[in-house]
């Protein structure tokens, strides 16, 4: 399992290279533009090129793009929905240029407008995204089960799913599940079994190939709590115990893996902590008999 940290892309693409060889990532997770503006990161197509060099002959061997909070793929404003596609589509020439795995995004929030509306507005707008770029898949992360949000439930991501893959076809889109939101929404991801349930209803309603990604972060908050904020791995409520638990299943072990947590000093996860997710799951393996 390919396991690392969210990285910082400050100082350029070949710094994000120094990040993920300082917290010994083998995936990791960068913005695509600074996360809290507009104004998209312009990068020429040396910088991807260089990137790809220097990323050659390192240990790094999954790069997925977060899509900035900022957008609303759903929305019904026009100034709003022509940034929210401008930033998607640029997400994912980047996405393009880089070679990452994909981009994960939250499908969208509904405002004051209706769950139906909300989301054939989100799905025309994720479909113009994906004809506007080449390869780069749309990944749609697990909310923390907000009535508010698009993607509240996977029987809602199939959908999203399905009904963005008819024209770019199912390799350009796929599921990327966080273990803060799965315990906010109710999810046991702490036992052995929870964790085996929960890949069973995954299986069933969308199929494992179209799991992409997965974020790890423990949660401050109690399992159902629709609450998300995320904890240090093995300080919140999930705990070592059940890190060991989802970082064993089976079924996730080829799936690129990486923390959103806040880190020492608010900068995100280090080295301390990507080697600890490994060890985790090297216990959870053991004790499952496994290697
Ligand atoms: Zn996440
Ligand atoms: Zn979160």
């Amino acid at each position: 399992m390919l396991i690392g940290a969210h990285v910082s892309t400050s100082g350029g693409l070949l710094k994000v290279l120094e990040r993920a060889q300082e917290t010994t990532s083998d995936a990791i997770q960068i913005f695509s533009q600074s996360p809290r503006m507009w104004r998209p990161t312009k990068y020429a197509d040396e910088d991807f090129t260089a990137f790809r060099e220097a990323a050659r002959g390192t240990r790094l061997q999954a790069v997925m793009i977060h899509m900035i909070y900022l957008i609303n793929p759903a929305t019904d404003d026009p100034e709003m929905r022509r940034k929210s596609l401008e930033s998607l589509s640029h997400a994912l020439r980047v996405g393009d240029g880089i070679g990452a795995i994909g981009v994960v995004v939250h499908p969208g929030a509904l405002k004051t407008d209706t769950r139906a509306n909300a989301k054939r507005r989100a799905i025309a707008l994720l479909n113009e995204a994906l004809a506007e770029s080449e390869s780069c898949p749309i990944i749609y992360e697990n909310t923390a089960g907000s009535p508010q949000l698009l993607g509240r439930d996977f029987d809602e991501t199939a959908e999203l799913i399905e009904k963005t893959a008819t024209r770019a076809g199912p390799e350009r889109l796929g599921l990327c599940i966080d273990s803060c939101h799965l315990h906010a929404t109710g999810y046991d991801v702490t036992t052995v079994e929870g964790v085996a349930e929960l890949a069973d209803e995954i299986e069933a309603k969308i199929g494992l190939e179209q799991l992409r990604a997965i974020h790890l972060n423990d949660s401050r908050d109690a399992r159902g709590s629709n609450r998300d904020r995320h904890a240090a791995i093995g300080k919140g409520e999930i705990g070592r115990r059940g890190f060991r638990a989802f970082l064993s299943e089976l079924r996730f072990q080829g799936v690129p893996a990486v923390s959103e947590t806040p880190g020492p000093g608010g900068k995100g996860p280090d080295k301390a902590e990507v080697q600890l997710m490994r060890r985790l799951r090297r216990e959870g393996l053991k004790a499952r008999g496994g290697g």
